[in-house]
């Protein structure tokens, strides 16, 4: 690696994402810190400075937007020519909101449909000589397994996932928010609510669970994708992977492993792209069970 190599790390102004950022900087990778919020991005960007990591730049991002996901991608363009390295960290709970509408919404919007939007508008800037081949790391959690699915259709569809596309996800996607919409979720086969409320990793909300199958599935339907591409001129590998329960503000810091534990894995996948682990789901560096 050396600082031509450039990293886009979303969501990455504290958390797991500051320090996905500050490992990679360690290898001296370039690396894109983004943040929806200028503010705290550029405290967190001075934070690194002044670890001595000077290979670090700001540019912010609001991965609920197309415009500011247009913005980022025309200045990588512009600054870079390419990316190497996309890692997409950024995510929200809403369990300690109202389950209305709007705030389920939201959570879609970032964790699924925001995780898409953002690999979609930077795939074509995703160089082709990468050695090894370029990479996309998505942050999802085992809170989205499909063992918390009740729905055995779903279950049954979504665990074939050589056969995933994009427009089924999105389906999936949309029928939960439709349901959601007009108060139905409860009478069909969403997630197990219950199952999660005391269990050791702490509570993980209805629509967290939904929106993180959701990106689970969508790296394996982009991996069918990318094997599917003619003359497959580009290789790009897409992992999605667990960070374990870390310590965070996403659950008021009750996670039980550090955020240097919990960025790990996907700096790992990211540094190591393993050959063969494309579209698969990852926790402590190995492979488990969508
Ligand atoms: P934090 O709450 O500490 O960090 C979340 C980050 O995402 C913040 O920088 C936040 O920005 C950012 N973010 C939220 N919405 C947006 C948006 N629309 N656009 C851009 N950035 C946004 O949580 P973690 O570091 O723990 O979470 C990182 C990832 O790890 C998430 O995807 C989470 O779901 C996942 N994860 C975490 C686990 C844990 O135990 N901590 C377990 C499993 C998965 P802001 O400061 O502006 O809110």
């Amino acid at each position: 690696w050396s600082k031509d190599t450039v990293a886009v790390v979303t969501g990455a102004n504290k958390g797991i994402g500051l320090e996905i950022v500050r490992q990679l900087a360690k290898e001296g990778i370039t690396v894109v810190l983004t943040a929806r919020d200028e503010t705290r991005g550029k405290e967190a960007l001075e934070s690194l400075k002044r670890q001595e990591l000077h290979n670090v730049n700001f540019h912010p991002l609001d991965v609920a937007s197309q415009e500011s996901i247009r913005k980022l991608a025309e200045w990588l363009h512009k600054t870079y020519g390419g990316i190497d390295i996309l890692i997409n960290n950024a995510g929200i709970s809403s369990l300690h909101k109202d389950t209305t509408f709007e705030n389920v919404k939201l959570v879609l919007d970032t964790n699924y449909f925001g995780v898409k939007n953002v690999t979609k508008a930077l795939l074509p800037l995703l160089r082709d000589n990468t050695p090894g081949g370029a990479r996309v790391v998505v942050v999802a959690s085992t809170g989205g397994q499909l063992k918390h699915l009740e729905s055995k259709d779903y279950v049954k569809t979504l665990s074939d996932r050589e056969h995933l596309t994009e427009d089924f996800v999105d389906s999936f996607a949309n029928h939960y928010l439709k349901d959601v919409a007009n108060g139905s979720q409860k009478e069909r086969d969403w997630p197990i609510w219950s199952d999660w409320v005391n269990s050791r990793h702490g509570r993980c909300a209805e629509d967290y669970t939904v929106s993180k199958v959701a990106v689970n599935a969508y790296v394996s339907a982009l991996h069918n994708i990318l094997v599917a591409q003619p003359g497959r001129e580009k290789k790009i590998n897409v992992f999605s992977c667990c960070p374990g329960h870390v310590a965070t503000d996403i659950n008021e810091n009750t996670g039980v492993k550090t955020v240097e534990e919990g960025a790990d894995t996907p700096v790992w996948l990211a540094l190591h792209s393993p050959e063969g682990g494309s579209g698969k789901f990852w926790k402590e560096r190995e492979v488990l069970d969508f």
